[in-house]
């Protein structure tokens, strides 16, 4: 049983009880860590609220990742109610909703920028405002997909960024090595979330998915924190820079 009892654990990324970052909560949790939670805006805090109130000593914090200054005043405060942190998960993503639906020629210089900034530069920042309170060494954890290195029809230039966030979580585990620092991805399989509704003809996705993959059935958002708290914990203490799949072998398939 993994014990992550006195860990402090900041997830990104709550949207909803569908969000991966819920299930990934959720396993910390019940593994006994501290949750800090955090939701993107105010839009969004009832719904973070009334999820974190499902956990033992859970908070909520509002922080746009694409703001340094609400990163900056996010991690002072994470730093006054905690003191350290242990773990960070980042489940964020977002494309302008044009570029995911159309033909991947006409993605804008715009769309292009915004997707990267939002879905990749975000880990640099957060991971750069935490190593300062990982003071016992960390585990950094982010969410991709296989549409970095196969094409999936709409997935566009979110294919771009997951491909480049994977190079990210290759650069940060070099650079944060030296602190025992673990930085990895996990490519989940296609889960029904907010996100993934914005994606055109998602659901031919996960129908191939239940077709082809060796398990033929897809995952849900548990089996996502099952895996981030493995890589969380200690007994993934010689593991970074890595990319896990956790889509019941659906990568693994020719045809
Ligand atoms: P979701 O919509 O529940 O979560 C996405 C989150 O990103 C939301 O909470 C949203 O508020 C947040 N976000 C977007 N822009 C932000 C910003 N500027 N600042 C702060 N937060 C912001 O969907 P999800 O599927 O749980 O997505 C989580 C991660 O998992 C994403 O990186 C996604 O690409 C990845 N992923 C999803 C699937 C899938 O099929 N659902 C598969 C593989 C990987």
């Amino acid at each position: 049983m993994i014990d992550l009892k006195g860990k402090v654990a900041v997830v990104f990324g709550l949207a909803n009880k569908r969000s991966i970052a819920w299930g990934i909560a959720q396993k910390l949790a019940e593994a006994g860590a501290t949750l800090a939670i955090c939701y993107q805006s105010e839009r969004l805090q009832r719904d973070a609220d009334a999820l974190a109130a499902e956990l033992p000593a859970a908070k909520t914090y509002q922080c746009d990742v694409s703001s340094d200054a609400e990163i900056d005043s996010l991690f002072i405060k994470l730093k006054d109610d905690y003191g350290k942190l242990n773990i960070l998960v980042h489940a964020v993503a977002f494309a302008p909703p044009d570029e995911i639906k159309s033909d991947f020629l006409f993605t804008s210089r715009e769309g292009f920028r915004i997707a990267h900034d939002v879905s990749v530069y975000s880990l640099i920042a957060v991971s750069r405002a935490a190593v300062p309170l990982m003071t016992e060494g960390g585990s950094i954890i982010t969410l991709t997909y296989y549409g970095s290195t196969k094409v999936f029809p709409n997935y566009n230039v979110m294919g771009l960024a997951k491909a480049s966030l994977e190079a990210c979580v290759r650069y940060l585990a070099a650079s944060l090595g030296s602190k025992n620092i673990r930085v990895n991805a996990i490519s989940a399989g296609p889960i029904k979330t907010l996100a993934a509704r914005g994606i055109g003809d998602f659901t031919k996705i996960l129908d191939a998915v239940t077709e082809r993959a060796p398990l033929h059935r897809n995952v849900d958002q548990l089996e996502v924190g099952n895996t981030a708290l493995f890589l969380a914990s200690d007994l993934a203490s010689g593991i970074t820079g890595e990319t896990t799949f956790v889509d019941c072998g659906y990568n693994i398939t020719g045809l």
